[in-house]
């Protein structure tokens, strides 16, 4: 490996935790996710990649990822979505195998509230040895739990019609 490409390297690394990962990650302008360079792909079937991550936020942490740029999971064909599932299977072996981690959170952001820059649909699989990469900031709820469930069952109509809506739009039965 030459001497720019070990710094490059380095950088990707170490943008975590030096603060230059919102730099580096402005400057890509097109779809990352589009473009995924060979020497990261672990494993690909039917359109479907694993890949380790530029970005890591521990060391193991890799991606799930459909070639095709679709933003939700409710485009994916069933074959894309059965792969993405096999692919989870393989990825928490590899995780124990590789760093003796017998944990794994699956972490997938929807939405666009919850995406960054990247609407490209991608499933992080990272190894999960402590909660110190989980830590929440729980809010002080208003509801109850089961107040919280009238909220929602009070939208039992809308719920029945999506169900047909998601039926209709995007099942290929
Ligand atoms: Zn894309």
């Amino acid at each position: 490996m030459d001497e720019a490409t070990r710094k490059k390297q380095i950088a990707y690394r170490d943008a975590r935790v030096t603060g230059n990962y919102e730099g580096i990650w402005q400057s890509v302008g097109k779809c990352v996710f589009c473009d995924l360079k060979d020497d990261y792909i672990l494993f690909e079937e039917n359109g479907v990649v694993l890949t380790i991550v530029l970005f890591a936020y521990i060391d193991g942490h890799m991606m799930i990822i459909p070639r095709r740029h679709v933003k939700s999971v409710k485009e994916l064909t069933p074959l894309e979505w059965e792969t993405m599932r096999k692919f989870m299977y393989i990825a928490k072996k590899l995780i124990r195998e590789v760093h003796g981690i017998k944990g794994m959170q699956i972490l997938q952001k929807d939405g666009a509230d919850a995406q960054s820059t990247v609407e490209h649909l991608h499933f992080h699989t990272i190894p999960f040895d402590a909660p110190d990469l989980t830590t929440w900031n729980y809010r002080q709820l208003k509801n109850t739990p089961l107040e919280n469930a009238d909220l929602y069952k009070a939208k039992h109509a809308e719920m029945v019609s999506l169900a047909k809506r998601f039926d209709k739009k995007y099942s290929d039965d």
